[in-house]
């Protein structure tokens, strides 16, 4: 076959053991990698089909119950399904959009194809769906990954510790996994072809006809999902904050972050792709770019090996014994507040700055990184017990965030509990699972600025960073 620069053999993973059939195109299921542009997947699959002599097509299963989604992750998800199905038609690859489970939608479509190729994810669903059809497919089914720098079980084969820990199994694989892609074009056109597809370029039309949890409103005024939207963050970010992303990344009244977590999360824009423009970028504060790629890398690359390697990725399960001794010891320690989760959800505690973060995420879809711990550590002390606790952080991130239902969030939530963390001085409640109090907020920055920008955004102004 044609080697095509920048898809590292790791990537590739044939999943069954068909032989190549005689059907009448290649298929690229996409599921995680929801782009056009440097997407080690879309651009195997167009080598396949090249090699072979036949056209692409590019499949998207759209299912009203993916577990925890509700219209707002829907509508983003679906503004940037719009764009790619429109400039993989300009590239002339047919893009089938359908309302199934992508699965069977797969499935069925495989049942023509010469081979499928689909892209990688971690999670439980990511894995079952790929495991479905990689069993009845009557071709091949090649996985490629395109969401990591550092293929997951390449940068290292059990779960790990810490970031400490796997820090250098990546990067002494960087130089090898840090190359962009050549993109090639189809040497045939599947436009043509007749298969049934709604029409993928009308977000709004194709979010009509889902029957999907309403309930939470749409983020739109702060966020656009897409591609070029993407990009245009990325670009943004580069020109005017990543200069000052080592000083003020944890300060949430600066707004240096690149706030590009819900296009990662979607597969919108390549994390190879960030970290190549921010690698390339012109600024003399060379640590700022050091520290975001610790973050974009070593940390997101963490959470997949956790969510990879941990079965209970997305329970109390999951922490270490020491963290789940230590909470289970201190469960019935008085003082304090305690909330149901309905106060938690309507920001109606009796903290300003928590209620802040909380209303961020209601209103914009995202909550600042910094706010993120807190608001976990918060509800860990507020809650009854910390198994409700980890249960209330995990369905309110994933109800709320553009990037919830994410390996980082999963990730996020147990590192509030303990996960990758080591143990501190023994506290009330938290043991000796490390604490945050108001008291540090207000040390660190201005945080009643925060709380006043919170309030401006809900009441109509713009995120700082958009
Ligand atoms: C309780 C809790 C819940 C979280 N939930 C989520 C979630 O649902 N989805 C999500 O993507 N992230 C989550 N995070 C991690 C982190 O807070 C966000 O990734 C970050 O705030 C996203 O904003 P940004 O894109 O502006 O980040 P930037 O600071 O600009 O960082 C760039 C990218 O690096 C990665 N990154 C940054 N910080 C972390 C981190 N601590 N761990 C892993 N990757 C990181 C992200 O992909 C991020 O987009 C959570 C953290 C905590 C403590």
């Amino acid at each position: 076959m044609s080697q095509t620069p920048g898809i590292q053999k790791e990537r590739i993973s044939l999943l069954n053991s068909s032989p190549l059939a005689t059907g009448g195109y290649v298929l690229y299921w996409m599921q995680a990698s929801q782009r056009a542009g440097q997407n080690h997947a879309l651009e195997y699959a167009i080598l396949k089909a090249n090699d072979l002599s036949l056209p692409l097509v590019v499949f998207f299963g759209v299912t009203d119950r993916f577990p925890e989604a509700n219209l707002r992750h829907y509508a983003f998800m679906l503004q940037g399904i719009a764009e790619t199905a429109q400039r993989l038609r300009d590239w002339g690859i047919l893009f089938v959009l359908r309302k199934t489970s992508p699965e069977k939608g797969a499935l069925e479509l495989a049942g023509q194809a010469s081979l499928v190729v689909v892209d990688r994810g971690y999670l439980r669903i990511q894995k079952t769906w790929r495991r479905f059809l990689a069993e009845r497919a009557p071709c091949p089914v090649i996985q490629v990954e395109s969401d990591v720098i550092v293929p997951v079980e390449t940068a290292s084969k059990k779960e790990e510790y810490a970031a400490a820990t796997l820090r250098p199994k990546i990067s002494r694989l960087l130089p090898y996994f840090l190359r962009p892609i050549e993109e090639i074009l189809p040497k045939r056109i599947s436009l043509g072809m007749d298969l049934e597809t709604m029409d993928a370029t009308d977000a709004e039309g194709v979010l009509e006809g889902l029957e999907i949890d309403r309930s939470v409103q749409r983020a739109d005024r702060f966020f656009t999902g897409g591609e070029s939207e993407a990009q245009r963050r990325l670009a943004d970010f580069i020109a005017t904050r990543l200069k000052d992303y080592a000083e003020a990344r944890n300060d949430p009244t600066r707004s240096v972050c690149s706030d590009l977590s819900p296009y990662l999360h979607f597969g919108q824009i390549s994390p190879l792709e960030v970290a190549l423009s921010v690698l390339r970028a012109e600024v003399p504060e060379r640590h700022s770019i050091d520290v975001f790629i610790e973050e974009l890398i070593v940390r997101r690359e963490l959470a997949m090996n956790f969510v990879h390697f941990s079965p209970d990725y997305d329970s109390f399960a999951c922490l270490p014994i020491w963290a789940r001794d230590t909470l289970d010891k201190h469960r019935s320690d008085g003082a304090g507040p305690r909330y149901l989760r309905e106060t938690f959800e309507k920001a109606a505690t009796h903290d300003p700055y928590w209620n802040a973060a909380q209303k961020e995420m209601l209103v914009t879809g995202k909550m600042h990184g910094y706010m993120r711990m807190y608001w976990g550590k918060k509800i860990l002390e507020w809650s009854r017990t910390p198994d409700e606790a980890y249960e209330t952080a995990l369905i309110l991130n994933n109800r709320y965030e553009l990037d919830g239902r994410d390996p980082n969030g999963f990730a996020g939530v147990a590192w509030c509990f303990g996960k990758h963390d080591r143990p501190w001085p023994e506290r009330p409640v938290f043991g000796t699972v490390r604490s945050m109090a108001a008291s540090g907020l207000r040390k660190k920055f201005s945080i009643d600025t925060y709380v006043r920008l919170v309030e401006d955004m809900a009441t109509g102004e713009k995120r700082p960073s958009t």
